[in-house]
């Protein structure tokens, strides 16, 4: 009975919590039901990356709902509205969306690889920024996501700049083959990337991407999450890899969606493909 007693007081602590944040308005950003409902499920929005509440397909409903047809300034605006009043989502955020909309217009790729659709936030941001006749090539591991990043980038009127692509650079050269075979990517046509999949898959999926040849000298790969919830052997290759293969420049900054957790993004540029 003691354990219980124990579980239903930190339950009811956490509740009132909660309760008390929402009515002084939020100060707090992560005491969100929203937050702590993903923080509960995180061992599903580790595997499937979803929140687990149909979250993900309410964002795209709110998109098409709020957003008019054809802007993608509007649908990106809605995503992050959703994700501020309604339900938190594992975007990149507009704090830090700003600092890759800044990579992407410096770099003006032809071609980006994404690691990471979710619900196609980044994309739009990415796609918003391109020269004429770019590209951005999504590669979405939960096939649920990338119905519902389509749907958004649909709505939004960028289907003709981005493609997702269900699957994963890691999946034993399936994808690789696909994005070749079927997209077009070649030896040196690569101009851009942004990673912002499994943390623990940031290395060996750049490692992958080394090996294909896509990467050319002055390809720029942007790291998402590098300090949290942190991906230490990426920034780990890209600390030894300085002034040598990479150069990379770092980006302090938060977490998505609120200013309490600090946060790095990583901007390397590639010295020697
Ligand atoms: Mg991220």
């Amino acid at each position: 009975m003691g354990v219980l007693l124990f579980v239903f007081y930190v339950a009811a602590a956490v509740g009132a919590l909660v309760v008390l944040n929402i009515l002084l308005g939020r100060p707090v950003p992560f005491l969100r039901w929203s937050v702590l409902r993903m923080l509960f499920g995180t061992k599903r929005l580790l595997s499937e990356w979803q929140g687990g509440d149909g979250r993900e397909q309410a964002a795209a409903s709110y998109v098409v709902a709020n957003a008019p047809a054809g802007n993608v300034d509007a649908a990106i605006a809605a995503l992050d509205r959703f994700a501020y009043r309604h339900k938190f989502l594992i975007n990149v955020g507009d704090e830090k969306g700003a600092i890759l909309d800044a990579a992407v217009e410096r770099v003006a790729p032809r071609r980006v690889l994404e690691l990471g659709a979710y619900v196609g936030y980044s994309a739009l941001r990415m796609a918003r920024r391109l020269p004429a006749g770019g590209q951005v090539f999504s590669v979405e591991l939960n096939p649920s996501n990338a119905t519902i990043a389509r749907q958004v980038i649909e709505h939004a009127g960028a289907a003709d700049r981005i493609t997702i692509v269900v699957g994963s650079i890691g999946d034993g050269g399936q994808t690789v083959q696909t994005l070749e075979e079927a997209h077009g990517f070649t030896a040196g046509s690569l101009d851009f990337a942004f990673i912002d999949h499994a943390k623990d898959a940031y290395l060996p999926d750049l490692q992958r991407i080394l090996q294909t040849g896509w990467l050319h000298p002055g390809s720029v790969v942007v790291a998402d999450n590098v300090g949290f919830p942190g991906a230490p052997e990426y920034r780990a290759y890209m600390d030894a890899e300085e002034g040598k293969r990479w150069h990379t420049r770092a980006h302090k900054t938060h977490a998505e969606y609120q200013k309490l957790i600090a946060d790095l993004v990583l901007e390397s540029t590639l010295l020697l493909g």
